[in-house]
C-alpha cells in the first residue's frame, strides 16, 4: 500500500465519531494499516508521546512494589562457537540499539506522578567475563551460575540500561552470550528479534559492512499511543463487557496442593523443567484434535485443566495465556512489550465428558481470541481487585504454547558463528506453576516452571507425568468422562494401593478377647487388676465375678451375636458387667445413663435388645418393657448365693471372629443415631497392635476415664487386661476436671491415658501437671491435635511419648498411629496405618489422588466393622467393594486428608457436616431434622463457632 493512501485512511479515521471507529477498523485488513501513517498528528503534545503502554504502567506499578527483585527479568543465553570478532560484536549490538528506541528508554516519574518513558542512553556497554583460566569441568557450571546470577539480577528502570550484555569466553573458540532485558521494554518475541538483529549486524560488521536491516516503520511509542487512542475509541468498552460477562464477579484463587507453606512476599524464584512429549503421541494427538475439531494448542490446554482440576478439586478454573499481541506488520519487528495476557476460564468436574471439555476450551479460545487486545492490565483495573503481593491477579497458574520456534540452531550465519541456546533451571516466576509447550523441527517440548517458594522439583516431575499421561488418556479413552482418565504411573498405583499398606502382622484374632484376658488372669491371678477408689480386685478375683455374671447371662439366652444393654455408671460393675457380657458369648451397647431417656429409649428399641444390665438407682430413668438384670456392690450373702447358683470357672467360648464384640452408637445424619457393630476379630487385632507398638507392662497402670459410650473407652478397659497392668477407673466427672485428674495421676502413678485434644490442652496448661511424673504414654485421638498442644506436652511433660491415633467408630477404634516428634511441622500428622489395616486416598471415582493431593480416606482389612446395626441401605453406601482387591470391602470415612511423599498421612478436615465437639461425633444434620420437627421451625441450620459451641 502506497503512503498516500494509508494517510487518506488514518484521515478519515480521525474524523469518525468514535462509534463508528471500530467498524472502520474491522473493514481493514491488518497489512492496510501503515502505522507510520496512521500518524501521531503534528499536535500531539511531547508528554503523549512519552507516554506508556497499558502493560508498560502496570509493570511500572509492579515493579514498584517490589524494585529489587528480577521478577521482571527477561534473560537469554546463547552459545556462540567460532572465532569471534569482538568489535564486530560491539558494533552489532551498537546498531540494534541505535534501531530501538526501547533500548534507549528509562522510565520515569514526574513530580505530577505522571509517568514517562524518556529516551536516556545513547549505547550500550558490552561486560566481558574470562572463564578460560577456569578447569573445563568448572566452566559450565560457571555459565550457569552466572546465567542464573543475570537473570535474578535487578535493574534500575529510572536510570537504566534496560538491556544487559555479559560475554562469557570459555576458550578461544567458545563463548556465552547472555542477554537479559527487563520486561517492561520486552517478551520473548523481542528476545528473537534482538538475537536475529545482532546476528545479522554481526555478520556484516564482520565483513566490514553495513548492515542491510529494514527500516522500521514505527518505534514502541508510536504504538503505545495509538493502542491508547484506539481503545479509547470506544474497544475497550466493548471488549471490557465481553471479559467481564465472561470471567464473572468472582475470582477464585487456584490451590495447588504445596510443598511449602506460601510467603507472604514471594521470592519469585523459580525453576524450569523441560520434558518431552513422546513424538507418536503428539501424532496421536494432532489426530483427536482434528476429530473435534480443536487446535492442539486447544486440546493441551484441556489437558492442563484437567490436570489442574485433578490437583486442586476446584471446578472453576483460570489459566492465563499470553498472546503475542503483534498482529500488524509494523510491529513485527520491534522490540518492545506487547505481549497481552488472558485469563481463560474453564468450568469442569469429573464428569464433565472429553468431549464437552474440548468443546468448552474451544469455545473460549476463541472468544478470547476476537476480545484480545484489551490489556490485562485494564481488566484488573476494571474489576477493582484487591492488590495481594502473595497472588497474582485472576490466574495463578499460566500456560503458553508456541507452535512454532525458530530452532536456532539451524541458523546459518555468513561468519561461520555456529548458535546454540542454553537452558538453564533458575528462573524468576510471578506465576505458581507455568506449562510452556513449543514446537520445535517438528517435535513438542514442554516445561514446566515453577515457585521454589511452593513446590520442590519432585512434586513438579511428577505433575509432568500426570499431564503426560492425561494426553495419553485422552488419546486412549476420548469417549469417557474426564473423571475416569487414568493419571497415575502404574507404578504410583502399586505403592499406593499396595506397598504403603503392606500391614500384615500375624495376631492370635482366632481366639475371642475374653479368652485371650483369661490367659492372663492364668499367668498373674495376684496381681491387682481393676482399681476403683477405694475398691480393687485382683485378676482371679475379676475373672472369676465376670464368670459368674456370665454364666447367669448365658442361662438367660446370651450368646454370640445376642446384644446385651448396659446401663451403669462407672464403677467395679461397669468391667465385671462388660467382661460378663464378652465371656457369654455376646456383644455389649453401652447406654450412657447421662443421655436423655428419650435417647436411651431410641437406643433401647434400635438395637433390639432383650435384656438390660444397670444398677437398682438407675432403674427409674429407663425403659420399662425392656427385662433388667442389676449389677449393684453385691453383699456378702448376695455373693454367697451367686456362688451357690453360677460357676466362678471360664464359660466355655462359643464365639468366632466375625461375631460382634460391641454396638456403639454414634450421631446419624438424618436425625437418627446409628450403631457401628465390630467384631471381635478386629478388636484383637486393634488391641494386639496397641500391645506390639506400645508395650504395657504388669508397672502400667492405664486409667480409663472416656465414657464408655465411646470406642476409645474399649481399649482402656481391656488392653491392660490383656497385659497384666492396673486398670484403674476415674471417678464419675472426673475425666471432666483437669485438677482431679492430676491428683488421681500421682496417687495411683498413672503410667497411660487418654485425651481428646481439646480436653488435653485444659489438662496441660493447668497447674501442677509438671508433677505427673509417671506419665509414660498418653494417647491422643477424636479430634486434630493441634501442634501447640504438642509442643506443650514436649515440655511439661519430657518423659511421656504422645501419640495421635485416628479411627472412627467404623472401624474398631483406630485405623492410623503417629507418635509426635517436634518436627517443626504446621500440623501433626495421622500418621500410618496399624497393623492389618489399609489406607487408601481416593477421588471421587474410586482412583488413588496424586502425592499430597488432598481426597477421601477410605479404610480396608482387619479393622472395619461389620456394619450398622440393622442399617442394610446405610450399610451398603458406607462399605463399598475395594476396586482394588476383589472381594474387600473399603469404608468410606468421608475425612479429607493427603498424603506426604513418606505416605503419612494429613487430616485436612470432613467432606460433609459432621463435627467434633470436645471430641463428640455430631452430625449437624441430625440437629437440624429434630429442630425441623418442632411445628414452629421451617428451617433449621447449625454450626459450631470457635471450635466451642453449638448455634442453631
Ligand atoms: P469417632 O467415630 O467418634 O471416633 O469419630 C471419628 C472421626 O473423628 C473421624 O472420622 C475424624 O473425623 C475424627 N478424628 C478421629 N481421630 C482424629 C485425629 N487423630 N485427628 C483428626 N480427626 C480425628
Ligand atoms: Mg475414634
Amino acid at each position: 500500500m502506497n503512503a498516500e493512501k494509508s494517510l487518506k485512511l488514518a484521515r478519515r479515521f480521525i474524523e469518525l465519531p468514535l462509534e463508528k471507529r471500530r467498524l472502520f477498523l474491522d473493514g481493514l485488513r491488518a497489512e492496510e494499516i501503515d502505522f507510520s501513517q496512521f500518524p501521531i498528528p503534528a499536535d500531539v503534545p511531547q508528554a503523549d508521546r512519552q507516554a506508556l503502554s497499558y502493560a508498560q504502567r502496570r509493570m511500572w506499578f509492579l515493579w514498584q512494589l517490589d524494585p529489587h527483585s528480577g521478577a521482571y527479568n527477561l534473560p537469554g543465553a546463547v552459545r556462540l562457537t567460532g572465532t569471534l570478532n569482538l568489535s564486530a560484536l560491539e558494533q552489532a549490538f551498537a546498531c540494534v540499539v541505535q534501531r530501538h528506541q526501547t533500548l534507549r528508554t528509562v522510565f520515569r516519574q514526574n513530580p505530577d506522578d505522571s509517568l514517562e518513558q524518556v529516551e536516556r542512553l545513547a549505547s550500550i556497554n558490552v561486560e566481558h567475563v574470562d572463564f578460560t583460566l577456569l578447569p573445563a569441568i568448572e566452566r559450565e557450571q560457571a555459565v550457569a551460575a552466572e546465567a542464573q546470577q543475570q537473570s535474578l539480577h535487578p535493574f534500575d528502570l529510572a536510570n537504566g540500561p534496560l538491556l544487559r550484555i555479559k560475554l562469557l569466553k570459555l576458550g578461544a573458540d567458545e563463548h556465552v552470550l547472555l542477554l537479559t532485558l527487563h520486561h517492561i521494554v520486552s517478551e520473548g518475541w523481542s528476545m528473537n528479534v534482538l538475537i536475529d538483529e545482532f546476528i545479522r549486524s554481526y555478520d556484516a560488521f564482520e565483513r566490514n559492512e553495513a548492515p542491510s536491516l529494514p527500516e522500521l516503520a514505527i518505534q514502541y511509542s508510536d504504538y503505545a499511543l495509538w493502542q491508547r487512542r484506539w481503545l479509547e475509541a470506544g474497544e475497550q468498552a466493548r471488549q471490557l463487557a465481553y471479559w467481564q460477562a465472561k470471567l464473572g464477579d468472582e475470582h477464585p484463587i487456584i490451590t495447588l496442593p504445596n510443598d511449602y507453606p506460601r510467603p507472604a512476599v514471594p521470592s519469585y524464584r523459580g525453576t524450569r523443567h523441560e520434558f518431552a512429549v513422546a513424538p507418536e503421541l503428539v501424532e496421536q494427538l494432532r489426530a483427536l484434535a482434528q476429530q473435534h475439531t480443536v487446535t492442539l494448542f486447544m486440546l493441551l490446554l484441556g489437558a492442563f485443566n484437567i490436570l489442574l482440576q485433578r490437583y486442586s478439586g476446584q471446578n472453576d478454573l483460570r489459566v492465563g495465556v499470553p498472546i503475542a499481541n503483534r498482529n500488524r506488520r509494523e510491529v513485527e519487528g520491534l522490540i518492545g512489550f506487547f505481549v497481552n495476557t488472558q485469563v481463560l476460564r474453564t468450568q469442569l468436574t469429573a464428569d464433565t465428558t472429553v468431549a464437552e471439555l474440548l468443546a468448552a476450551v474451544k469455545e473460549t479460545a476463541l472468544g478470547a481470541q476476537a476480545h484480545q487486545e484489551l490489556p490485562f492490565e485494564q481488566l484488573v483495573e476494571a474489576l477493582k481487585l484487591e492488590r495481594n503481593l502473595s497472588h497474582n491477579p485472576l490466574f495463578q497458574v499460566m500456560y503458553n504454547h508456541q507452535p512454532q520456534v525458530a530452532d536456532i540452531e539451524a541458523i546459518k550465519t555468513a561468519s561461520g558463528l555456529t548458535l546454540g541456546l542454553i537452558e538453564w533451571e533458575g528462573r524468576t516466576t510471578q506465576f505458581d506453576l507455568s506449562l510452556d509447550t513449543y514446537e520445535k523441527s517438528g517435535r513438542l517440548h514442554a516445561a514446566l516452571t515453577y515457585a521454589n517458594d511452593l513446590f520442590d522439583g519432585a512434586t513438579i516431575s511428577r505433575m509432568a507425568r500426570h499431564w503426560c499421561n492425561l494426553l495419553r488418556a485422552l488419546v486412549d479413552h476420548p469417549e469417557r468422562r474426564i473423571g475416569e482418565l487414568p493419571m497415575l504411573d502404574a507404578s504410583e498405583v502399586q505403592t499406593r494401593v499396595h506397598d504403603w499398606n503392606r500391614t500384615h502382622v500375624e495376631y492370635p484374632t482366632h481366639t475371642s478377647l475374653h479368652v485371650l484376658i483369661e490367659a492372663q488372669v492364668e499367668r498373674t491371678p495376684d496381681a491387682t487388676a481393676l482399681v476403683f477408689g477405694a475398691q480393687s480386685l485382683s485378676y482371679a478375683q475379676l475373672n472369676a465375678r465376670a464368670n459368674q455374671l456370665a454364666h447367669e447371662l448365658r442361662a438367660r439366652g446370651v450368646g454370640p451375636d445376642v446384644l446385651v444393654g448396659i446401663a451403669v455408671e462407672r464403677s467395679v460393675e461397669m468391667v465385671i458387667g462388660l467382661l460378663a457380657i464378652l465371656k457369654a458369648g455376646g456383644a455389649y451397647v453401652p447406654l450412657d445413663p447421662e443421655y436423655p431417656a428419650e435417647r436411651l429409649s431410641y437406643m433401647i428399641d434400635d438395637s433390639g435388645i432383650q435384656l438390660l444390665l444397670t444398677q437398682k438407682h438407675l432403674q427409674v430413668a429407663l425403659p420399662q418393657h425392656i427385662p433388667v438384670m442389676c449389677l449393684d456392690s453385691l453383699n456378702d450373702q448376695q455373693i454367697a448365693r451367686q456362688t451357690r447358683a453360677y460357676s466362678a470357672d471360664n464359660p466355655v467360648d462359643l464365639t468366632r471372629p466375625q461375631n460382634l464384640a460391641y454396638v456403639i452408637y454414634t450421631s446419624g445424619s438424618t436425625g437418627k443415631p446409628k450403631g457401628a457393630g465390630n467384631t471381635r476379630a478386629a478388636l484383637v487385632n486393634r488391641l494386639s497392635w496397641m500391645q506390639q507398638a506400645y508395650r504395657l507392662t504388669a508397672d502400667d497402670a492405664v486409667l480409663q476415664k472416656t465414657p464408655f459410650s465411646f470406642d476409645v473407652s474399649v481399649w482402656e478397659f481391656f488392653w491392660p487386661l490383656l497385659t497384666g497392668a492396673r486398670l484403674v477407673v476415674a471417678q464419675p466427672g472426673e475425666h471432666r476436671e483437669p485438677l482431679r485428674l492430676i491428683e488421681t495421676i500421682r496417687q495411683q502413678q498413672i503410667s497411660t491415658l487418654h485425651f481428646v485434644p481439646s480436653m488435653l490442652q485444659a489438662f496441660i496448661h493447668e497447674v501442677g501437671v509438671e508433677q505427673c511424673t509417671s506419665l509414660r504414654r498418653i494417647v491422643c485421638s477424636g479430634e486434630a491435635l493441634p501442634v501447640d498442644a504438642q509442643q506443650q506436652v514436649f515440655s511439661k511433660l519430657p518423659d511421656a511419648e504422645l501419640y495421635n491415633l485416628y479411627g472412627p467408630t467404623e472401624a474398631a477404634i483406630d485405623v492410623t498411629h503417629w507418635t509426635c516428634i517436634d518436627e517443626g511441622a504446621a500440623s501433626v500428622p495421622i500418621g500410618l496405618p496399624i497393623a492389618n489395616l489399609r489406607t487408601l486416598v481416593l477421588d471421587a471415582n474410586l482412583s488413588p489422588v496424586a502425592l499430597g493431593v488432598a481426597g477421601e480416606l477410605y479404610l480396608g482389612g482387619a479393622g472395619l466393622a461389620r456394619s450398622y446395626h440393622r442399617r442394610p441401605a446405610l450399610t451398603a453406601e458406607r462399605f463399598v467393594p475395594c476396586p482394588f482387591n476383589q472381594g474387600e470391602r473399603l469404608y468410606r470415612t468421608g475425612d479429607w486428608v493427603r498424603q506426604r511423599v513418606d505416605g503419612v498421612i494429613e487430616y485436612l478436615g470432613r467432606l460433609d457436616h459432621q463435627v467434633k465437639l470436645r471430641g463428640l461425633r455430631i452430625e449437624l444434620g441430625e440437629i437440624e431434622a429434630r429442630l425441623a420437627e418442632q411445628p414452629s421451625v421451617r428451617e433449621a441450620v447449625v454450626q459450631v463457632l470457635d471450635g466451642k459451641q453449638l448455634v442453631a
